[in-house]
């Protein structure tokens, strides 16, 4: 099989603009390429990606969608890095079996009836925009099994929700290694922007005077003043964007790892790489991380948005077995596992296409 995978246009890989689907393109490239298939990546200028070969094209960046309301038109810079990407996708689709888009954006669903080559979509996010929803939904109608996403719950927030295969995600077990014994602290990880609520975590760590170790990219600046200028006494520490390799690291030898997003979080591959590093999750009960967390075994899922619910859960940790979070990221989380339900995946939807000629 030859693969190009069009990743996100809102950052280069290795950025942390894109979130958690620069991991989950790197992961899904590098083990696709494992198995001997022909991967190419096209991403915006400056992106890295190991030894997978990247296309960089140049242009202005996406705007985020959750940065913008659900129900205005589709914005797009002037010279367009999304738009460029896809002229390369549309020039050079004859040498690949198949396109994968990991974009949340309208055009590369706009424009999958123009292409030869057949497109996969697989979506990152939950449900942020009404018009890309619409044409979204014209897709999965028109070519069916051809949109992908994580999880049940981000399905749910689409009016397609019945046309989507879930394909959960998966990471390098081998990078994340198990600590059985944590120092007193609590971790938070991801990007700082105001849909993942650092602000409650923070709170978290003021009330049980547990140090908190903030990890990620910094996305909205005003955001994070704003946090610091608001909770001036918590005991947290910002330790900067940082690699898989040293974010695991530090990861590992936190008690717990606390997910406080305020929406439909579509997985949530933090948690999975705390559960590798045999760190507990406790999560508001909503989106991926209620799919993911085995309350009570491996973390706990308390109300959302209730700082309240994150203390007591604080409290029980120790009921907590930190090989139990370890074995359930081996069990369900591994790159082989991701790999295969993806090539099948990919399988299908060149069948369906080979059956209809
Ligand atoms: N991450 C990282 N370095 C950091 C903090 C986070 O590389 O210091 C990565 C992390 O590995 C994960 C991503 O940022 O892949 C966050 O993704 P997640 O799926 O949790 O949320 P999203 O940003 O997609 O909403």
């Amino acid at each position: 099989m030859k693969l190009l995978l069009m990743s996100t246009s809102v950052g280069p890989l290795g950025s942390g603009l894109g979130g958690g689907v620069e991991l989950t393109v790197l992961n899904i490239a590098f083990e696709l390429h494992q198995r001997g298939m022909k991967i190419d990546v096209v991403a915006p200028m400056g992106s890295v990606l190991g030894k997978i070969t990247v296309i960089e094209i140049a242009g202005e960046l996406q705007i985020p969608a959750q940065t913008l309301d659900r129900n205005i038109p589709i914005v797009m810079p002037g010279d367009s890095v999304l738009a460029n990407m896809w002229e390369y996708a549309r020039k050079n689709q004859a040498e690949y079996d198949l396109i994968v888009n990991f974009a949340y954006d309208w055009l590369p669903f706009y424009l999958t009836p123009f292409f030869i080559t057949p497109i996969a979509h697989f979506i990152s996010m939950g449900s942020l925009s009404d018009t890309i929803d619409r044409i979204a939904g014209q897709i999965a109608s028109q070519f069916p099994g051809t949109i992908g996403v994580y999880t049940e719950a981000q399905a749910a927030t689409f009016p397609f929700a019945s046309e989507c295969k879930c394909l959960g995600s998966g990471i390098d077990l081998s990078l994340y290694q198990f600590c059985s014994q944590p120092e007193f602290q609590l971790a938070w990880l991801g990007r700082i922007a105001p849909e993942k609520g650092l602000e409650d975590a923070v709170a978290a760590a003021q009330i049980t005077g547990i140090p908190l170790k903030i990890m990620g990219k910094i996305q909205d600046e005003n955001y994070w003043q704003k946090i610091c200028a608001d909770y001036p006494q918590a005991p947290v520490e910002y330790l900067g964007f940082l690699t898989t390799a040293k974010l695991q690291a530090e990861l590992g030898k936190c008690k717990a790892l606390l997910m406080t997003p305020r929406w439909v979080e579509a997985f949530g591959n933090v948690a999975i790489e705390a559960l590798a590093c045999g760190v507990p999750v406790i999560s508001y009960s909503r989106g991926g991380p209620g799919e993911i967390v085995r309350d009570g075994q491996t973390g706990f899922l308390v109300e959302p948005d209730s700082v309240d619910g994150l203390v007591g859960a604080i409290a029980r940790l120790d009921e907590i077995n930190r090989r139990a979070c370890r074995q359930q990221a081996e069990a369900e989380y591994s790159l082989e596992a991701l790999g295969s339900r993806f090539e099948h995946w990919f399988k299908s939807i060149l069948d369906s296409k080979l059956a209809k000629h």
